[in-house]
This record gives structure tokens, C-alpha cells and sequence, in this order.
């Protein structure tokens, strides 16, 4: 059959825009051409509907291999005693583990998506919040962390039977036992969904969320550096709030909820090219490179906040914890919007998103707040020394923005020259440098 050149040739140039640009987008990342290799496997031609060992279709002797290597490996990674590798997507993860651990109409609580929290964790356009009644707790207004005394009083009032804790715009860590000690106050189960921080997370530079939740989520493509998808674990300290069962016992009946929930409840036959990425990837996560990889993720998100608190711009929080930051554009630039700087660092090769500060006054699809991320320029090898070149280069184009009301213009000369910089910068470097 001949070449789908028409396909192909956009490929390749989706590779030139990721080699050349700084990409800045807290949730992405390069993988390991191995990564890529075994997703672009004949593992994608295999039906597998059910779990290793169990399956409806004959001939899956190799992908059942595949499978538990990668439940294996996160098992290690993670210190989990029980392990599901199929959920698609972290989005389908969280629901299915909703719909384990929910009827439909129940109450469940979720940081506020305004305040970083994320779709699926009950946003009114999602199946969390179409199907269960979300309550959302917030950050408080003036250290933009967590309100954990106001996050308890509300747990106490509304009761929920599930509560989500993690973000996907939130710089700082998780008090996990606190939110533990909350949950077994009223009989709740307590979720982590740590998408962004997984990696950092696994190798021990924030706080473990496995001995306090009963239940924890996450993606596989964010921090951990894997294909796309998600995954759901169990840790070894799953301990029983509900009654007189044994941990063993509970543990088993929650992990065949879960199972169910994932296939036949939310999914059909598991993507076993993927599982084979993941697989992969999670190898990766356990060597030395990769600990140094993700403690050099951390050193450069706080060297690059630290910079930009140093020019004068506003940080929810104050700092970060973590591998990204949250800018608050109001105190310096009242009249740039989050969309306009995301629009023209794009047009320079540099590529942020806009993102909701808590208690924006702006919509979200304006916004007020910029979400910057260290993973993927990490993983092209930049260092420390990189980060001021680079909150130079984005204040140099904020600083130039013309707005008027909604629309903004700026001078091309600025545009020009910051794109020959960030191409020269970044060209050279393989998109995966580790
Ligand atoms: C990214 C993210 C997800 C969803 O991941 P998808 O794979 O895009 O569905 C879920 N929860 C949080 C907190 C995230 O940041």
C-alpha cells in the first residue's frame, strides 16, 4: 500500500514544532523512544477484554505478560498492594472509580475546579457532576493553599461518601492524613488523584499519599513521563473504616469493584499497546536516571518561580512545591488576560496555557492566571542556569502586550526575535534527552 504521505507529513511536523519550541505545558512530556516503539506495536491488533490470566479471547499469552510486567512494576514504584494499568485515560480512571465507590445522586467532595481542581472531579460538563452531586472546596484567599479548617467543616455539613483530593493547578503538597483523619470522621472514602505530581510522588520528594488514601488515580503521560493513559491503585495500609472485615478481605472486595468498574463498567477491551508503553515507562521510573531526572524537575520549577517573583510578578501560593507554577497576572499586568499571553507565546514559539487563579474575576476562556510547567523542558535537558534565559524571554513578551479590552496586539520585531532565541535554544536538543 503506499505511503499516507497527506498523514505523515503532518507528523513530521508536529516533531519540528516539539523540537524547536519551549513547551511549558505542565501536563506534557517527552517519552523514551522505547516508550514510543512499544506503542507503535502489534500489541494494538490484540483483543483482551478482562485481566491477565482471565480473559474473553484466546491467544493472549504475550500481552498477559506485558500486562503484569507493567502491574509489576507500578506495584513497585508506587509501594501499592493491588494495581488496574487498563483505564484509557486519567478521566476514565477517576469515573471508574466513582462508579465503584457511588450510587448515582450521592454527594462526593473535589478541590473546586476554579481553585485547580480538575473536570472529572465534578465539574457540572463531566460525568462526576452529571451523575453524582460534587461539593467543591477551596484554597484560602490570601495563602492560596488549601483551607483544610474550612475543607473540614464542610466535609462535616454535606457528608460525602468520596473525597477526591489533588489538582491539576495547585503548586503545593497534600496534607494526606489530615484529609484522612477528616474522612474517617464521617465514613468517607478518601481518593487521591496525583495526575501531575505522580513521578515526584513516587520518588519520594512530596508527600505519599498510599498510607492515607484508600483509593489513588493517576495518569501515566504527566510527570511519570509514560504513554497516554491512566491507572488505579491500592496501597498496603488500606485500612478498613467500614467494619468488621479484614484488611486482606476489604482489600479484595474493593479491588473487584474496581476492576469491574474499569471493564466492564467504563471501558471494553484495554489498549495492550499502551499497557506495553506503560510498562516501559514504569521501568524507566524505577531507574537512578529517572530520580535525578524528576529532582531536576523540581530544582528548575523552583528556580524558575523564584525568578519570577524576583521580576515582580504575582505566584498563587507564593512558591511551589512541585513541578509547576501558577502565575497571577493581576498584580503586575491588571489588563493582560491569561489568554492573551498563552496566544502570543505561542506565535513565539513558546507554549503555556491560561489557566484560573482562585477567586478570578475573569472567565475560562480569559482567565487571569498563566499555569507553567518544568517536566517536558526537563526532559530536553535543560538546567537551573536555563530557567532565568526563559522567565527573561517570556517577561521581555508580556511586557510588550498592547491590550484593549479583550484583544491585544504587540510589536512583531518582539515576536521575531524571541522565536530565533527560543529556536536556537531549543533545536539542537533531542526531545528526549535522558
Ligand atoms: C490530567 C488530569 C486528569 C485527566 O487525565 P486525562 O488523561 O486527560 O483524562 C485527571 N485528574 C487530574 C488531577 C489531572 O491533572
Amino acid at each position: 500500500m503506499k505511503r499516507d504521505e497527506k498523514v505523515f507529513e503532518v507528523i513530521q511536523k508536529e516533531r519540528e514544532r516539539q523540537t524547536n519550541g519551549i513547551e511549558l505545558i505542565a501536563s506534557e512530556n517527552f517519552v523514551s523512544d522505547q516508550v514510543l516503539e512499544a506503542m507503535g506495536s502489534v500489541m494494538t491488533n490484540k483483543y483482551a477484554e478482562g485481566y491477565p490470566g482471565a480473559r474473553y479471547y484466546g491467544g493472549c499469552q504475550n500481552v498477559d505478560i506485558t500486562e503484569n510486567i507493567a502491574i509489576d512494576r507500578a506495584k513497585e514504584l508506587y509501594g501499592a498492594e493491588w494495581v488496574n494499568i487498563q483505564p484509557h485515560s486519567g478521566a476514565q480512571a477517576n469515573m471508574a472509580v466513582l462508579l465503584a465507590c457511588l450510587q448515582p445522586g450521592d454527594t462526593f467532595m473535589g478541590l473546586d475546579l476554579s481553585h485547580g481542581g480538575h473536570l472529572s472531579h465534578g465539574s457540572p460538563v463531566n460525568s462526576s457532576g452529571i451523575l453524582y452531586k460534587p461539593v467543591g472546596y477551596m484554597v484560602d484567599e490570601k495563602t492560596g493553599t488549601v483551607d483544610y479548617d474550612a475543607f473540614e467543616k464542610l466535609a462535616l455539613e454535606t457528608k460525602p461518601k468520596l473525597i477526591i483530593c489533588g489538582a491539576s493547578a495547585y503548586s503545593r503538597d497534600w496534607d494526606y492524613k489530615r484529609m484522612r483523619e477528616v474522612a474517617d470522621k464521617i465514613g468517607a472514602i478518601l481518593m487521591a488523584d496525583i495526575s501531575h505530581p505522580s513521578g515526584l510522588i513516587a520518588r519520594g520528594l512530596l508527600n505519599d499519599p498510599m498510607p492515607y488514601c484508600h483509593i489513588v488515580t493517576t495518569t501515566t503521560h504527566k510527570t511519570l513521563r509514560g504513554p497516554r493513559g491512566g491507572m488505579i491503585l491500592i496501597g498496603h495500609d488500606f485500612d478498613n473504616p467500614y467494619g468488621k472485615v479484614t484488611k486482606k478481605g476489604i482489600i479484595r472486595k474493593m479491588s473487584s469493584l474496581l476492576d469491574s468498574a474499569v471493564f466492564p463498567g467504563v471501558q471494553g477491551g484495554p489498549l495492550e499497546h499502551v499497557i506495553a508503553a506503560k510498562a516501559v515507562a514504569l521501568g524507566e521510573a524505577l531507574s537512578d536516571d529517572y530520580k535525578t531526572y524528576v529532582e531536576q524537575v523540581k530544582k528548575n520549577a523552583k528556580v524558575m518561580c523564584d525568578e519570577f517573583i524576583r521580576k515582580g510578578y504575582g505566584v498563587v501560593s507564593g512558591g511551589t512545591d512541585n513541578h509547576l507554577m501558577l502565575i497571577d497576572l493581576r498584580k503586575n499586568f491588571p489588563l493582560v488576560t491569561g489568554k492573551m499571553v498563552e496566544n502570543t507565546l505561542v506565535r513565539a514559539d513558546i507554549t503555556v496555557n491560561k489557566n484560573m487563579v482562585p477567586f478570578d474575576s475573569r472567565t475560562p476562556f480569559q482567565t487571569s492566571g498563566l499555569r507553567i510547567g518544568t517536566p517536558a523542558i526537563t526532559t530536553r535537558g535543560l538546567k537551573e542556569a536555563d530557567m532565568p534565559v526563559i522567565v527573561d524571554m517570556i517577561d521581555n513578551v508580556i511586557s510588550n502586550i498592547k491590550p484593549d479590552g479583550n484583544q491585544c496586539t504587540i510589536d512583531e520585531d518582539v515576536i521575531i526575535e524571541t522565536r530565533k532565541k527560543v529556536n536556537a535554544m531549543m533545536s539542537p536538543r533531542p526531545l528526549f534527552a535522558w
